[in-house]
């Protein structure tokens, strides 16, 4: 869905010298940008894109995007486990695998999205 604010944001774009490519974002369909830097972005999702290419097709990932939505549901996921886990002591074991696992998954992710900071400008 395009609103006034996508396409005030796309017009900005394009004065800024950005150029509206023939891809669409993977997450919300909106047409992507190419910066003068030479990043990829989505107006819409505000959100940087990462072109993966292998052999001949190219795929298009939203890596910052998809490990915020993981990390958002893995902590809403905690959240629930630690109410249950209040409620239903007999079973704290098992929810303390889970929350373990889910706080081990959360790591990860953190550690994904530094990296990722880290990239960031040098190329
Ligand atoms: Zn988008």
């Amino acid at each position: 869905m395009k609103n006034d604010e996508d396409i005030k944001k796309m017009a900005t774009l394009l004065k800024s010298g950005a150029i509206m490519l023939a891809d669409t974002c993977p997450v919300c369909g909106s047409p992507l940008f190419k910066l003068r830097s030479g990043q990829v972005i989505c107006p819409h999702c505000d959100l940087p894109v990462v072109y993966l290419k292998e052999g001949e097709s190219e795929t298009i990932a939203v890596e910052p995007y998809i490990l915020n939505k993981t990390k958002d549901i893995l902590l809403k996921k905690l959240q629930q486990l630690t109410s249950s886990l209040d409620q239903d002591p007999e079973n704290m074991s098992s929810y303390l695998a889970l929350i373990s696992e889910i706080l081990e998954a959360i790591r990860d992710i953190s550690a994904l999205q530094g990296g990722a900071k880290a990239n960031n400008g040098s190329v």
